[in-house]
Protein backbone atom coordinates (compact mmCIF):
# COMPACT_ATOMS: atom_id res chain seq x y z
CA UNK A 1 0.00 0.00 0.00
CA UNK A 2 1.64 3.51 -0.75
CA UNK A 3 -0.15 6.60 0.77
CA UNK A 4 1.28 9.84 -1.72
CA UNK A 5 1.99 12.42 1.79
CA UNK A 6 3.01 12.45 5.65
CA UNK A 7 0.30 14.94 7.63
CA UNK A 8 -2.07 13.66 9.68
CA UNK A 9 -4.31 11.75 7.15
CA UNK A 10 -1.54 10.29 6.17
CA UNK A 11 0.35 9.82 8.98
CA UNK A 12 -3.18 7.90 10.65
CA UNK A 13 -3.82 6.08 8.21
CA UNK A 14 -0.45 4.07 8.25
CA UNK A 15 -0.73 3.54 11.87
CA UNK A 16 -4.32 2.18 11.25
CA UNK A 17 -3.05 -0.24 8.32
CA UNK A 18 -0.03 -1.25 9.83
CA UNK A 19 -1.83 -2.17 13.11
CA UNK A 20 -3.70 -4.48 11.06
CA UNK A 21 -1.12 -6.08 9.13
CA UNK A 22 -0.68 -4.38 6.31
CA UNK A 23 2.42 -3.61 4.25
CA UNK A 24 2.54 0.46 3.81
CA UNK A 25 5.09 2.53 2.75
CA UNK A 26 4.36 6.46 3.20
CA UNK A 27 6.35 8.91 1.39
CA UNK A 28 6.73 12.84 2.32
CA UNK A 29 8.15 14.94 -0.18
CA UNK A 30 9.88 17.29 2.55
CA UNK A 31 12.94 16.14 4.86
CA UNK A 32 11.20 16.05 8.18
CA UNK A 33 7.54 15.52 8.51
CA UNK A 34 5.19 18.28 10.16
CA UNK A 35 8.12 20.55 8.70
CA UNK A 36 7.35 23.78 7.04
CA UNK A 37 4.49 24.38 9.14
CA UNK A 38 1.40 26.35 7.46
CA UNK A 39 -1.29 25.23 10.23
CA UNK A 40 -3.05 27.32 12.56
CA UNK A 41 -3.27 24.17 15.01
CA UNK A 42 -6.51 25.02 16.12
CA UNK A 43 -7.71 21.23 17.14
CA UNK A 44 -11.35 20.35 18.90
CA UNK A 45 -10.97 18.96 22.41
CA UNK A 46 -13.17 16.05 21.53
CA UNK A 47 -10.97 15.08 18.51
CA UNK A 48 -8.35 13.84 21.24
CA UNK A 49 -10.38 11.06 22.64
CA UNK A 50 -12.22 10.34 19.33
CA UNK A 51 -9.33 9.23 17.69
CA UNK A 52 -6.74 8.54 20.23
CA UNK A 53 -4.27 11.34 19.25
CA UNK A 54 -1.45 11.89 20.93
CA UNK A 55 -1.43 14.83 23.40
CA UNK A 56 2.39 15.82 23.61
CA UNK A 57 2.01 18.37 21.01
CA UNK A 58 -0.63 20.09 23.23
CA UNK A 59 0.88 23.90 23.83
CA UNK A 60 -2.95 25.41 25.88
CA UNK A 61 -6.56 25.37 25.69
CA UNK A 62 -9.25 27.50 24.10
CA UNK A 63 -11.54 29.16 26.26
CA UNK A 64 -12.79 32.28 25.10
CA UNK A 65 -13.41 33.56 21.33
CA UNK A 66 -13.90 37.03 20.52
CA UNK A 67 -15.25 37.94 17.28
CA UNK A 68 -15.22 41.63 15.54
CA UNK A 69 -16.90 43.07 13.02
CA UNK A 70 -16.12 45.63 10.23
CA UNK A 71 -17.85 48.04 12.26
CA UNK A 72 -15.86 47.15 15.11
CA UNK A 73 -18.58 45.72 17.20
CA UNK A 74 -16.95 42.70 19.32
CA UNK A 75 -19.18 39.53 20.33
CA UNK A 76 -17.67 37.65 23.03
CA UNK A 77 -18.17 33.38 23.43
CA UNK A 78 -16.56 31.27 26.40
CA UNK A 79 -17.44 28.00 27.30
CA UNK A 80 -16.82 26.34 30.63
CA UNK A 81 -14.58 23.98 29.30
CA UNK A 82 -11.82 23.77 27.15
CA UNK A 83 -13.95 24.13 23.31
CA UNK A 84 -10.28 23.35 21.41
CA UNK A 85 -6.52 22.68 22.22
CA UNK A 86 -3.84 24.69 20.28
CA UNK A 87 -1.43 22.27 19.17
CA UNK A 88 2.39 22.51 18.19
CA UNK A 89 1.69 21.01 14.30
CA UNK A 90 5.13 19.58 13.65
CA UNK A 91 5.40 18.14 16.89
CA UNK A 92 2.12 16.11 16.60
CA UNK A 93 2.60 15.35 12.91
CA UNK A 94 5.79 14.01 14.34
CA UNK A 95 4.42 11.81 17.15
CA UNK A 96 1.96 10.25 14.48
CA UNK A 97 4.73 9.29 12.06
CA UNK A 98 6.32 7.90 15.22
CA UNK A 99 2.69 5.85 15.92
CA UNK A 100 3.08 4.65 12.06
CA UNK A 101 6.59 3.35 12.16
CA UNK A 102 5.81 1.96 15.56
CA UNK A 103 2.73 -0.37 14.47
CA UNK A 104 4.95 -1.52 10.99
CA UNK A 105 4.62 1.21 8.57
CA UNK A 106 7.73 2.80 6.95
CA UNK A 107 7.98 6.48 6.56
CA UNK A 108 10.00 7.86 3.54
CA UNK A 109 10.58 11.53 4.03
CA UNK A 110 12.48 13.41 1.49
CA UNK A 111 10.86 11.09 -1.00
CA UNK A 112 8.44 13.03 -3.41
CA UNK A 113 6.18 10.85 -5.63
CA UNK A 114 6.43 12.30 -8.95
CA UNK A 115 4.16 9.77 -10.88
CA UNK A 116 1.40 7.39 -10.55
CA UNK A 117 0.07 4.50 -12.86
CA UNK A 118 -2.32 2.10 -12.00
CA UNK A 119 -3.14 -0.53 -14.26
CA UNK A 120 -5.45 -3.58 -14.07
CA UNK A 121 -2.75 -5.56 -11.67
CA UNK A 122 -1.55 -2.90 -9.85
CA UNK A 123 0.15 0.45 -8.70
CA UNK A 124 3.07 1.89 -9.88
CA UNK A 125 4.82 5.00 -8.74
CA UNK A 126 8.29 7.17 -9.21
CA UNK A 127 9.00 8.09 -5.18
CA UNK A 128 12.32 9.92 -5.24
CA UNK A 129 14.62 7.55 -7.12
CA UNK A 130 13.01 4.16 -6.73
CA UNK A 131 10.23 2.41 -8.44
CA UNK A 132 7.12 1.17 -6.16
CA UNK A 133 5.25 -1.10 -6.81
CA UNK A 134 1.79 -1.29 -4.53
CA UNK A 135 -1.95 -3.17 -4.51
CA UNK A 136 -3.60 0.26 -3.93
CA UNK A 137 -2.79 4.13 -3.43
CA UNK A 138 -4.00 6.62 -1.40
CA UNK A 139 -3.37 10.49 -2.09
CA UNK A 140 -2.96 12.13 1.23
CA UNK A 141 -0.87 14.97 -0.47
CA UNK A 142 -2.56 18.04 0.73
CA UNK A 143 -3.89 20.83 -1.02
CA UNK A 144 -1.95 19.90 -4.36
CA UNK A 145 -4.48 18.29 -7.29
CA UNK A 146 -2.28 16.99 -9.80
CA UNK A 147 -2.90 13.07 -9.15
CA UNK A 148 -6.66 14.00 -8.58
CA UNK A 149 -6.78 15.75 -11.71
CA UNK A 150 -4.58 13.07 -13.93
CA UNK A 151 -7.60 10.27 -12.58
CA UNK A 152 -10.20 12.80 -12.88
CA UNK A 153 -11.53 13.03 -9.55
CA UNK A 154 -11.94 16.71 -9.79
CA UNK A 155 -10.92 19.79 -7.81
CA UNK A 156 -12.32 21.30 -4.47
CA UNK A 157 -15.78 23.35 -4.78
CA UNK A 158 -14.08 26.66 -4.09
CA UNK A 159 -9.94 27.50 -2.69
CA UNK A 160 -9.27 30.77 -0.39
CA UNK A 161 -5.40 31.98 -0.45
CA UNK A 162 -3.97 32.29 3.17
CA UNK A 163 -1.29 33.69 4.97
CA UNK A 164 0.18 32.95 8.33
CA UNK A 165 3.17 32.93 10.89
CA UNK A 166 3.61 32.57 14.72
CA UNK A 167 5.43 35.43 16.22
CA UNK A 168 6.44 36.17 20.28
CA UNK A 169 4.54 38.74 22.01
CA UNK A 170 4.98 40.46 25.31
CA UNK A 171 0.81 40.14 26.55
CA UNK A 172 -1.50 38.08 25.36
CA UNK A 173 -4.90 37.63 24.80
CA UNK A 174 -7.97 35.31 23.87
CA UNK A 175 -8.57 34.40 20.44
CA UNK A 176 -9.56 36.86 17.47
CA UNK A 177 -11.65 36.35 14.63
CA UNK A 178 -12.55 39.58 12.34
CA UNK A 179 -14.64 39.89 9.51
CA UNK A 180 -15.39 42.42 7.12
CA UNK A 181 -13.62 43.81 3.40
CA UNK A 182 -10.86 45.77 5.59
CA UNK A 183 -9.90 41.85 7.10
CA UNK A 184 -10.08 39.41 5.17
CA UNK A 185 -12.32 39.30 1.87
CA UNK A 186 -14.56 35.89 1.86
CA UNK A 187 -13.23 34.92 4.81
CA UNK A 188 -11.67 36.23 8.46
CA UNK A 189 -8.44 36.74 9.97
CA UNK A 190 -7.29 35.81 13.44
CA UNK A 191 -5.11 35.79 16.43
CA UNK A 192 -4.71 32.59 18.42
CA UNK A 193 -2.75 32.67 21.46
CA UNK A 194 0.14 30.10 22.26
CA UNK A 195 1.93 29.56 25.05
CA UNK A 196 5.27 28.04 24.64
CA UNK A 197 7.82 27.42 27.15
CA UNK A 198 9.92 30.56 26.35
CA UNK A 199 6.97 32.38 26.64
CA UNK A 200 3.89 33.53 24.85
CA UNK A 201 3.30 34.15 21.04
CA UNK A 202 0.22 34.86 18.89
CA UNK A 203 -0.32 32.52 15.54
CA UNK A 204 -1.73 35.64 12.96
CA UNK A 205 -3.48 34.75 10.26
CA UNK A 206 -6.06 35.16 7.49
CA UNK A 207 -7.96 33.48 4.55
CA UNK A 208 -8.75 35.62 2.05
CA UNK A 209 -10.26 35.59 -1.98
CA UNK A 210 -7.14 38.23 -2.53
CA UNK A 211 -3.99 39.59 -1.15
CA UNK A 212 -3.38 37.35 1.84
CA UNK A 213 -0.07 38.71 2.22
CA UNK A 214 -1.59 42.35 2.66
CA UNK A 215 -4.31 41.18 4.83
CA UNK A 216 -2.35 39.37 7.14
CA UNK A 217 0.42 42.53 7.31
CA UNK A 218 -3.32 44.30 8.31
CA UNK A 219 -4.11 41.75 10.92
CA UNK A 220 -0.95 42.46 12.28
CA UNK A 221 -0.77 46.10 12.48
CA UNK A 222 -4.79 45.64 14.44
CA UNK A 223 -3.16 43.27 17.01
CA UNK A 224 0.56 44.35 17.21
CA UNK A 225 0.29 46.92 20.32
CA UNK A 226 -2.43 44.89 22.60
CA UNK A 227 -0.50 41.59 22.30
CA UNK A 228 2.81 43.66 22.33
CA UNK A 229 4.03 41.93 18.82
CA UNK A 230 7.10 41.05 18.17
CA UNK A 231 9.25 40.77 14.34
CA UNK A 232 5.69 41.45 12.98
CA UNK A 233 7.20 42.57 9.54
CA UNK A 234 8.53 39.07 9.15
CA UNK A 235 6.94 37.32 6.23
CA UNK A 236 4.29 34.57 6.84
CA UNK A 237 3.57 31.81 5.03
CA UNK A 238 1.69 31.71 1.83
CA UNK A 239 -0.82 28.36 1.24
CA UNK A 240 -4.01 27.35 -0.72
CA UNK A 241 -6.65 26.57 1.10
CA UNK A 242 -9.32 24.72 -0.73
CA UNK A 243 -12.82 24.55 0.60
CA UNK A 244 -14.66 21.73 -0.24
CA UNK A 245 -14.76 18.33 -1.26
CA UNK A 246 -13.66 16.98 -4.67
CA UNK A 247 -16.14 15.53 -7.23
CA UNK A 248 -14.48 11.54 -6.00
CA UNK A 249 -12.64 10.24 -3.37
CA UNK A 250 -11.98 7.01 -5.05
CA UNK A 251 -11.34 5.32 -7.95
CA UNK A 252 -9.71 2.13 -9.25
CA UNK A 253 -6.87 0.88 -6.69
CA UNK A 254 -7.20 4.64 -5.44
CA UNK A 255 -8.25 6.92 -2.41
CA UNK A 256 -8.17 10.63 -1.51
CA UNK A 257 -8.43 11.26 2.13
CA UNK A 258 -8.07 15.14 4.10
CA UNK A 259 -7.27 18.40 2.17
CA UNK A 260 -6.09 15.74 -1.25
CA UNK A 261 -9.63 15.23 -1.13
CA UNK A 262 -11.14 18.42 0.03
CA UNK A 263 -12.41 17.91 3.28
CA UNK A 264 -12.04 21.11 5.10
CA UNK A 265 -14.88 22.98 6.48
CA UNK A 266 -15.84 25.50 4.57
CA UNK A 267 -16.88 27.42 6.99
CA UNK A 268 -13.54 28.06 8.86
CA UNK A 269 -10.69 26.29 6.84
CA UNK A 270 -10.17 23.65 9.94
CA UNK A 271 -9.04 20.36 8.20
CA UNK A 272 -7.36 18.41 10.89
CA UNK A 273 -10.24 16.70 11.87
CA UNK A 274 -11.82 15.95 9.01
CA UNK A 275 -8.58 14.50 7.77
CA UNK A 276 -8.43 12.23 10.65
CA UNK A 277 -12.28 11.02 10.26
CA UNK A 278 -11.59 10.28 6.76
CA UNK A 279 -8.06 8.77 7.23
CA UNK A 280 -10.16 6.49 9.76
CA UNK A 281 -13.07 5.68 6.85
CA UNK A 282 -10.03 4.92 4.37
CA UNK A 283 -8.39 2.63 6.56
CA UNK A 284 -11.36 0.16 6.93
CA UNK A 285 -12.34 0.65 4.04
CA UNK A 286 -8.64 -0.61 2.46
CA UNK A 287 -8.33 -2.98 4.82
CA UNK A 288 -11.37 -5.15 3.84
CA UNK A 289 -10.98 -4.11 -0.16
CA UNK A 290 -7.56 -5.79 0.26
CA UNK A 291 -8.57 -8.74 2.32
CA UNK A 292 -11.21 -9.73 -0.49
CA UNK A 293 -8.85 -8.42 -3.39
CA UNK A 294 -11.45 -6.33 -4.81
CA UNK A 295 -9.95 -2.85 -5.53
CA UNK A 296 -11.73 -1.75 -8.53
CA UNK A 297 -13.49 1.62 -7.92
CA UNK A 298 -16.89 0.46 -7.35
CA UNK A 299 -15.48 -1.81 -4.29
CA UNK A 300 -13.72 1.52 -3.31
CA UNK A 301 -16.65 3.92 -3.56
CA UNK A 302 -18.26 2.39 -0.54
CA UNK A 303 -15.46 4.70 0.96
CA UNK A 304 -17.10 8.00 -0.63
CA UNK A 305 -20.76 6.83 0.75
CA UNK A 306 -18.65 6.37 4.01
CA UNK A 307 -17.40 9.81 4.67
CA UNK A 308 -20.44 11.09 3.07
CA UNK A 309 -23.32 9.85 5.36
CA UNK A 310 -20.80 11.10 8.19
CA UNK A 311 -20.17 14.70 6.58
CA UNK A 312 -22.74 14.97 3.51
CA UNK A 313 -25.13 17.04 5.79
CA UNK A 314 -22.28 19.60 7.33
CA UNK A 315 -20.85 20.15 3.77
CA UNK A 316 -24.05 20.98 2.53
CA UNK A 317 -25.01 23.43 5.65
CA UNK A 318 -21.64 24.91 5.87
CA UNK A 319 -21.81 25.87 2.08
CA UNK A 320 -24.75 27.58 2.65
CA UNK A 321 -23.66 29.50 5.22
CA UNK A 322 -20.47 30.52 3.51
CA UNK A 323 -22.41 31.32 0.22
CA UNK A 324 -25.03 33.27 2.25
CA UNK A 325 -22.12 35.32 4.32
CA UNK A 326 -19.09 35.37 1.47
CA UNK A 327 -22.51 38.41 -0.31
CA UNK A 328 -22.83 40.00 2.90
CA UNK A 329 -21.36 43.43 2.67
CA UNK A 330 -20.22 45.01 5.47
CA UNK A 331 -23.36 46.38 6.96
CA UNK A 332 -24.79 43.28 6.92
CA UNK A 333 -22.14 42.10 8.89
CA UNK A 334 -22.85 44.38 11.27
CA UNK A 335 -26.28 43.96 11.39
CA UNK A 336 -25.88 40.55 12.26
CA UNK A 337 -23.20 41.44 14.87
CA UNK A 338 -26.14 43.63 16.12
CA UNK A 339 -28.11 40.73 16.03
CA UNK A 340 -25.94 38.40 18.36
CA UNK A 341 -25.69 41.36 20.32
CA UNK A 342 -29.45 42.26 21.18
CA UNK A 343 -31.46 39.84 19.27
CA UNK A 344 -31.06 36.24 20.91
CA UNK A 345 -28.38 34.78 18.72
CA UNK A 346 -26.15 33.83 21.66
CA UNK A 347 -28.42 31.73 23.21
CA UNK A 348 -28.73 29.86 20.21
CA UNK A 349 -25.05 29.75 19.63
CA UNK A 350 -24.49 28.48 23.51
CA UNK A 351 -27.19 25.60 22.66
CA UNK A 352 -25.88 24.51 19.39
CA UNK A 353 -22.45 25.38 18.31
CA UNK A 354 -19.96 21.93 18.02
CA UNK A 355 -16.62 22.57 16.95
CA UNK A 356 -16.75 19.81 14.31
CA UNK A 357 -20.89 20.09 14.12
CA UNK A 358 -21.79 23.12 12.55
CA UNK A 359 -25.03 22.10 11.10
CA UNK A 360 -26.90 22.60 14.05
CA UNK A 361 -26.05 25.71 14.37
CA UNK A 362 -26.66 26.66 11.14
CA UNK A 363 -29.97 25.35 10.66
CA UNK A 364 -30.75 27.31 14.16
CA UNK A 365 -29.69 30.82 12.39
CA UNK A 366 -31.50 30.01 9.06
CA UNK A 367 -34.74 28.99 11.43
CA UNK A 368 -34.12 32.80 13.48
CA UNK A 369 -36.42 35.06 11.68
CA UNK A 370 -34.02 38.09 12.31
CA UNK A 371 -30.77 36.18 11.02
CA UNK A 372 -33.00 33.94 8.09
CA UNK A 373 -33.76 37.30 6.28
CA UNK A 374 -30.59 38.96 6.89
CA UNK A 375 -29.05 35.47 5.33
CA UNK A 376 -31.56 34.83 2.52
CA UNK A 377 -31.48 39.16 1.63
CA UNK A 378 -27.78 38.23 0.97
CA UNK A 379 -28.35 35.02 -0.81
CA UNK A 380 -30.77 36.65 -3.07
CA UNK A 381 -28.88 40.18 -3.10
CA UNK A 382 -31.24 42.48 -2.70
C1 LIG B 1 -3.13 28.98 7.14
C2 LIG B 1 -3.80 27.69 7.51
C3 LIG B 1 -4.25 27.51 8.81
C4 LIG B 1 -4.89 26.34 9.16
N1 LIG B 1 -5.30 26.19 10.45
C5 LIG B 1 -5.96 25.08 10.82
C6 LIG B 1 -6.41 24.92 12.16
O1 LIG B 1 -6.17 25.76 13.02
N2 LIG B 1 -7.09 23.79 12.47
C7 LIG B 1 -7.36 22.82 11.54
O2 LIG B 1 -8.02 21.83 11.86
N3 LIG B 1 -6.94 22.94 10.27
C8 LIG B 1 -6.24 24.05 9.88
N4 LIG B 1 -5.78 24.17 8.61
C9 LIG B 1 -6.00 23.06 7.68
C10 LIG B 1 -5.04 21.90 7.99
O3 LIG B 1 -3.72 22.39 7.98
C11 LIG B 1 -5.21 20.80 6.96
O4 LIG B 1 -6.57 20.48 6.84
C12 LIG B 1 -4.44 19.54 7.36
O5 LIG B 1 -3.06 19.79 7.41
C13 LIG B 1 -4.72 18.44 6.34
O6 LIG B 1 -3.95 17.32 6.60
P1 LIG B 1 -3.52 16.38 5.38
O7 LIG B 1 -2.74 15.27 5.97
O8 LIG B 1 -4.70 16.07 4.56
O9 LIG B 1 -2.59 17.32 4.46
P2 LIG B 1 -1.22 18.03 4.80
O10 LIG B 1 -1.09 18.33 6.23
O11 LIG B 1 -1.11 19.16 3.83
O12 LIG B 1 -0.12 16.94 4.45
C14 LIG B 1 0.11 16.54 3.12
C15 LIG B 1 1.58 16.19 2.97
O13 LIG B 1 1.79 15.60 1.69
C16 LIG B 1 3.01 16.09 1.16
N5 LIG B 1 2.99 15.88 -0.29
C17 LIG B 1 2.29 16.58 -1.23
N6 LIG B 1 2.52 16.10 -2.46
C18 LIG B 1 3.40 15.07 -2.30
C19 LIG B 1 4.02 14.17 -3.21
N7 LIG B 1 3.77 14.22 -4.53
N8 LIG B 1 4.88 13.25 -2.72
C20 LIG B 1 5.14 13.17 -1.39
N9 LIG B 1 4.59 14.00 -0.48
C21 LIG B 1 3.71 14.93 -0.93
C22 LIG B 1 3.02 17.54 1.59
O14 LIG B 1 4.31 18.08 1.57
C23 LIG B 1 2.46 17.43 3.01
O15 LIG B 1 3.50 17.25 3.96
C24 LIG B 1 -5.11 25.32 8.21
C25 LIG B 1 -4.66 25.49 6.90
C26 LIG B 1 -4.01 26.66 6.55
C27 LIG B 1 -3.51 26.84 5.13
Amino acid sequence: MLIVGGGPAGLFLAARLAAQGVRTLVCEEHQTVGDPVHCTGVLSADSFPQFNLPTDATLNTLTTARFVSPGGIAVEYSTPTPLAIVIDRPVFDRALAFRAVAAGAEVRSGTRVATIDIGPSGVRAIAGRDMIEARLAVLACGASYAFQRRFGLGLPRTYLHSAQRELPVTRTASLEMHFGQDAAPSGFAWSVPVSRPDGPHVRVGVMTSSDAVGFYRRMVDRVADRWGVRGGDLPPRQKILPLGAIERTYGDRLLAVGDAAGLVKPTTGGGIHYSILSASLAADVAVDALRRDRLDREALSVYERRWRTELGGEFQAQHALRDAVTRLSDRGIDSFFELARTDGIMPIVRATARFNEHRPLIRALFKHPPSRRLLLRSLVGV
